[in-house]
């Protein structure tokens, strides 16, 4: 059972808060989850750690120097977003990339994805190491498929070792590889683990009985059994990772973690490890530097689980390594390499957790400012005229929210880009706000749309026809993903896909920004007007979908004008920017 909560619903932010509280010397908190308080050397590899939450220590309990330099929080056993993981890995880098490593998880694996992609549109070295130690989640033959589960803390321990030593990024992700390569876990459970305001567990194992091979989240284990005594358990427990051993490793010395889920007490764990230290002997393997206790936990899962790692003498040096964080302490570091001088320059950019981006990149962001600016004063002039087109069949808000939307995303791309952000930075925190704002329909897709769009501007360079083309689509497929609208349902969607059409055909035809977008919003415009004939299929327009017939759709309408709005800035053709047109 999880007693303790305020709400349910903000328990992971409300951890966080607490933890960083209690934690002030080893961690500060950014977007998307925490890094150390003082940030490490110039020039060290950045080792970012992550995944849901409900596993500490894992993960933000192992930031500290020597340790991991960053780590994504995620709600309760839920993959943390891109954004999260991006935003995490820019507070941690030093400008030596960023290694981020993590349990084999779609969700996980999906969201560092995006955030390694995106890390390296904007140059930064990015990779991720997955893990897969659980020999019960995947046959040896489909060893890529196995999730990670206690070998995430083998392998960050190791990774952000070998970074502390001054590890390049490509050293830094062999030997974090290496580990992976190296590392088995086999898990059991004797009861299930209950997510917070949740009445029951997620699973149950009965009375009497254990789970074999179960993941940290509940997963179905392999088989379930009679509940074995400690002697028993230790047996089942080495002799089934032992039996998974990584093949020609030519070594007998391991490092071993007897861990426990949650809610099975040290002592247990060590009559338990009473066994298994002997068994492992008498199997002629040696252990080093054994950690019996809670390292990777599942919230009050009641189990444990046996890793072992078979060690050469570089995996043992980095095993054996110091380390000083919140919650695993070795050894004695001497933390005489931290830089100050990013110390100071990160806290100022902490808020929004972006990095300054090169010159290209904030000139770029200025404009997109000073498009936001327009946008929102032409929506604030436009607030009647598109109330009264939502009140024919809809509910007569659509002016009131697009004006409110895109007052709070100036708000907030002003700040962003003042301390440097570049325009994708400054495009989702406009998106963020836009949404949380604007209220309905329209504000959501607004949001996810210039989120989407802007997450494919480049920091770097100047932004071409090409990147508009590319960030259009996206935001089109966010809505679309978002929204399930159909073409022709009368929404927006049927403004925004002529308008990426035409701004394919124009890149086709070698057209620059200004000419690509304003060809593309005039095609908007003829296809809001169009919408008129239609009859909507859904949003709130539907159940009075005959009145709205002769009135072109609220949306597609605002889009259209938005679409112009943006090319004469683009376009340098209005007057008061005159100066900022980009090729
Ligand atoms: P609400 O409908 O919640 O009152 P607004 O009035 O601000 O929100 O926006 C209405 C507009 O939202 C519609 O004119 C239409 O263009 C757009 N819209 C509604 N539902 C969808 C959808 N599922 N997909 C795309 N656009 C939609
Ligand atoms: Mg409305």
């Amino acid at each position: 059972m999880t007693r303790l909560y305020d709400d349910p619903a903000t328990f992971t932010e409300d951890m966080v808060a607490g933890f960083v509280a209690a934690n002030p010397g080893y961690v500060r908190e950014v977007r998307g989850g925490v890094v150390r308080a003082r940030r490490a050397r110039r020039g060290k590899v950045a080792v970012v750690t992550g995944g849901g939450s409900g596993h500490y220590p894992a993960f933000c309990g192992v930031v500290g120097p020597g340790f991991a330099d960053g780590a994504v929080i995620g709600n309760i056993f839920t993959s943390p977003s891109a954004e999260d993981a991006y935003s995490v890995a820019k507070a941690a880098d030093t400008g030596a990339g960023v290694v981020f490593s993590f349990g084999n998880y779609a969700g996980d694996n999906m969201n560092f994805g995006l955030a390694v992609e995106r890390l390296r549109r904007e140059g930064v070295a990015a990779h991720n190491v997955v893990v897969t130690d659980d020999v019960a989640s995947a046959s040896a033959q489909d060893i890529g498929k196995r999730r990670g589960v206690v070998g995430d803390f083998v392998v960050f321990k190791v990774a952000s070792a070998a970074a502390e030593e001054g590890y390049s990024f490509d050293e830094v992700v062999r030997v974090a590889e290496h580990a992976n390569d190296r590392t088995r876990s086999l898990g059991v459970a004797f009861d299930g683990c209950t997510l917070p305001g949740s009445p029951q567990p997620l699973f149950e194992v009965p009375d009497g009985r254990m789970g074999l091979g179960l993941g940290i989240h509940g997963e179905p284990g392999v088989s379930e059994v009679d509940m074995p005594s400690a002697a028993e358990l230790a047996r089942t427990l080495v002799d089934g990772v032992l039996a998974e051993a990584p093949e020609g490793t030519g070594t007998r010395r391991v490092a071993a973690i007897l861990n426990g889920l949650g809610a099975t007490k040290y002592e247990e764990l060590f009559v338990v490890w009473k066994t298994a230290s002997r068994l492992l002997a008498e199997a002629g393997v040696e252990v080093v530097q054994p950690e019996v206790g809670e390292l990777v936990t599942s919230l009050d899962m009641a189990g444990c689980s046996l890793t072992l790692t078979w060690l050469d003498p570089e995996l043992e040096r980095l095993w054996s390594a110091p380390a000083d964080s919140p919650a695993y302490r070795k050894g004695s570091i001497v933390e005489s390499d931290v830089d100050d001088e990013v110390v100071e320059e990160a806290a100022e950019v902490v808020a929004a957790a972006t990095a300054v981006a090169p010159q290209v990149g904030q000139d770029t962001a200025r404009l997109v400012v000073a498009g936001l600016r327009s946008l929102s004063e032409l929506l604030h002039e436009s607030e009647d005229e598109l109330g009264r087109l939502d009140a024919v069949a809809g509910d007569g808000d659509h002016g009131r929210g697009m004006s409110r939307g895109s007052g709070a995303a100036l708000e907030a791309a002003e700040p962003a880009a003042a301390a440097g952000a570049g325009p994708a930075a400054v495009l989702m925190a406009a998106g963020d706000e836009w949404a949380a704002k604007a209220g309905g329909t329209s504000g959501a897709l607004w949001g996810a749309g210039l989120r989407s769009f802007g997450d494919l501007l480049p920091d770097d360079r100047e932004v071409t026809a090409a990147d508009l083309l590319a960030g259009s689509r996206a935001a089109l497929e966010a809505v679309q993903r978002l929204g399930r609208a159909e073409p022709g349902d009368k929404t927006l969607v049927d403004a925004l896909i002529p308008f990426v059409d035409e701004l394919a055909a124009a890149v086709g035809d070698g057209a620059g920004t200004g000419e690509a977008i304003r060809r593309a919003a005039r095609e908007a415009t003829a296809a809001a007007e169009r919408t008129a004939e239609l009859t909507p299929r859904t949003g709130r327009a539907r159940p009075l979908a005959e009145r709205s017939v002769g009135t072109p759709d609220p949306g597609a309408t605002s889009l259209a004008m938005a679409l112009n709005r943006a090319a004469e800035v683009l376009g340098g053709r209005n007057p008061e920017l005159d100066t900022t047109e980009v090729k």
